[in-house]
């Protein structure tokens, strides 16, 4: 067993009140270890987007608790959750939420200077290699294909070296050869950098190159299990 990086703790989600709340998490508990690509699957409104948010720090659950690296994220302030999210959690979103009036590299790099802070020059140019982006750093978004944006938010998200890189159905906006190769991409660099995954998808395809999979049947945890490898 590995080090646990991220713990559940009876995670549950109600969206609305009264007649109308609709139960979205029902109570999960579960753990991500550190280094390992996780799947969460599960069929469309079984709650992994809610998931992911949660886990994101993005919303807060109705009840439940969230240790990162050992720290309670629901007892921070609004404050100190924007900074976990920009230090330590990366985002790769199904629709690439790059910024259009940046270039590449200042899309890649955005994070990195809100807190005032240099890249690591090597790690840089490992990634941007690693992602096959080293001739686009000039380029804005609208001048790149789905499949090279993808890859421009893949390189955001691992330039801060998170403690954990989150993924809404990265390639659910990409052809099927353009999806298969941002995730072997997205796969490979993060192998390389030792980062920890956890992706949604309800592609049991995409799910079956992950390392672990956890299954969601309406709200709950329903499986989790390991790929061959
Ligand atoms: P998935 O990503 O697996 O398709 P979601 O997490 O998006 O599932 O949704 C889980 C359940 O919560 C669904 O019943 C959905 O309709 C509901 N839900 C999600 N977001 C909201 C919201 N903002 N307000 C009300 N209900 C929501
Ligand atoms: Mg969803």
């Amino acid at each position: 067993m590995g080090k646990i990086l991220l713990k559940a703790q009876n995670l549950k989600k109600e969206y609305g009140r009264g007649e109308l709340a609709v139960e979205a998490l029902k109570g999960l508990d579960f753990e991500i270890e550190e280094g390992y690509f996780y799947a969460i699957i599960g069929k469309s409104g079984s709650g992994k987007s809610t998931l992911l948010h949660l886990l994101g720090a993005l919303d807060k659950p109705t009840s439940g608790e969230l240790l990162l690296e050992g720290k309670s994220v629901f007892s921070m302030n609004d404050k100190e959750i924007a900074i976990l999210r920009r230090r330590r959690i990366g985002f790769v979103f199904q629709s690439f939420n790059l910024l259009p009036e940046h270039t590449v590299m200042e899309n890649i790099l955005m994070s990195l200077y809100l807190d005032n802070k240099k890249p690591d020059e090597e790690q840089f140019g490992q990634i941007i290699k690693a992602l096959g982006i080293e001739e686009k750093l000039s380029y804005y978004p609208d001048e790149l294909s789905g499949g090279q944006r993808q890859r421009v938010a893949i390189a955001r998200a691992l330039i801060t070296k998170p403690a954990i890189l989150l993924a809404d159905e990265p390639t659910g906006n990409l052809d099927a050869a353009s999806g298969t190769e941002v995730l072997h991409l997205l796969k490979e660099s993060a192998k390389k950098f030792g980062q920890t995954i956890v992706l949604v998808t309800h592609d049991m395809e995409i799910a079956s190159k992950a390392d672990r999979v956890i299954q969601i049947l309406d709200g709950k945890i329903h499986a989790i299990y390991d790929n061959p490898a």
